[in-house]
């Protein structure tokens, strides 16, 4: 049987098993406890930020920043469309609306122009929206300083998902401690994984404080139980602390394995026409947590859909860049500023096998795979 290639799965390091094992022998088999605090801590000197709280999921740190920046039903909310489902059903949770923002083309994020230009027409209505989330798609960092500076301009909480993007920088800092909350992913397909688990980062530390307090069920310092809000069960478990503890040590090697990637099929498939890969845009570095390429099917010879297909059989898995939110039959209601560059990206994006695991073997064969469908 041919060994199949995955897109991206969870690379274990050294340590995570002995912080898991101080886990068990300690009995903090808990959603608090010391790898928890620890781990936070750790988080913040990775990252260059001065306060986290380790939640159960990414999706559950957006739900959180979108509650602490005072979203409720009815309000309208900024937001990338090119992106995961996660960046954008935190804000349905609370009953506001999307409202979504196409790509540019270096970034393959939203695209600041076209933000500035939504304020301004909403700002002239009078009618601003509560809240802009920004994606850092694909280890790729947003150009976050005309985003930042026109958040600030409106007075709009900027919050950051950064869920793909630990381990990037924009101009030497890491994505994620730009606006106002940011968010990070440890799923198992994501840069460093504790099976799965977010966490959630702001330099403000009373926003941290009560992103924890909803995180643990709004409980009022009371020696009963007394509740005066409504929170989530949203705590990350110390066990799973123990393992991202443990992943942060090779977080530097998890994104200089997947750069390798991204550079092995670069030199290999660059070449060929049609096939262009993902810019680096010059503000920062790109963990290249997933190698995303185009694809122009009258250049190449064959299609995206083809590509998959065929790689498919041959047991690689590759998949479609992210179909825009705007074109997703739950969404088809709201709102989209532009759209035809994020649907581009979709009707003609690839993402390859890029997990840090890989072997030159394997990236051989997906490579060769890809190269023997040039026509
Ligand atoms: C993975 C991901 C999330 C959600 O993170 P989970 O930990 O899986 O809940 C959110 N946004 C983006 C862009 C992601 O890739």
């Amino acid at each position: 049987m041919i060994k199949p290639i995955l897109l991206s799965t969870p690379h274990m390091g050294d340590r995570e098993l002995e912080f898991v094992r101080e886990a068990f022998e300690t009995n903090w088999i808990a959603p608090v406890g010391p790898h928890v605090d620890t781990f936070e801590q750790e988080f913040c000197q990775a990252i260059g930020t001065n306060h986290a709280a380790a939640v159960s999921s990414g999706t559950a740190a957006l739900h959180l920043a979108l509650r602490l920046v005072g979203i409720e039903p009815g309000d309208e909310v900024i937001c990338s469309t090119l992106t995961f489902i996660a960046t954008a059903s935190p804000i349905t949770y609370l009953g506001a609306k999307p409202i979504f923002i196409d790509s540019d083309r270096t970034s393959w994020n939203m695209n600041p122009d076209l933000l500035r230009e939504t304020l301004a027409k909403q700002a002239h209505q009078g009618k601003l929206p509560k809240a802009v989330v920004v994606v850092h798609l694909y280890g790729q960092s947003a150009d976050l300083a005309p985003i930042v500076e026109v958040c600030n301009e409106y007075e709009i909480p900027l919050i950051e998902d950064a869920a793909e993007a630990l381990g990037a920088t924009y101009k030497g800092r890491s994505p994620g401690t730009f606006g106002r909350i940011g968010i990070f992913s440890f799923n198992g397909n994501k840069i460093i994984t504790t099976s799965g688990g977010g966490m959630l980062v702001s330099e403000d530390a009373d926003l941290v404080a009560k992103a924890r307090f909803l995180a643990t069920q709004a409980r009022d310092p009371a020696p009963h139980y007394q509740h005066s809000e409504i929170g989530y069960n949203y705590r990350l478990s110390n066990v799973l602390a123990g393992i991202g503890r443990g992943q942060l040590h090779v977080l530097e090697d998890r994104v200089a394995a997947r750069r390798r990637n991204f550079t092995i099929y670069q030199q290999a498939l660059a070449k060929f026409p049609g096939i262009e890969f993902m810019p680096e845009a010059d503000f920062g570095r790109a963990t290249r947590w997933l190698t995303c390429l185009t694809v122009d099917a009258k250049a190449f010879g064959v299609d995206r859909e083809q590509i998959r297909i065929a790689l498919a059989q041959q047991q690689i898995e590759v998949r479609p860049v992210w179909k825009p939110l705007h074109l997703q039959p739950v969404f088809r209601e709201c709102e989209c500023v532009g759209g035809a560059i994020a649907e581009d990206l979709f009707n003609n994006g690839l993402c390859l096998p890029s997990g840090s695991n890989l072997t030159l073997e394997d990236l051989d064969r997906v490579i060769q795979a890809i190269a023997h469908l040039h026509r």
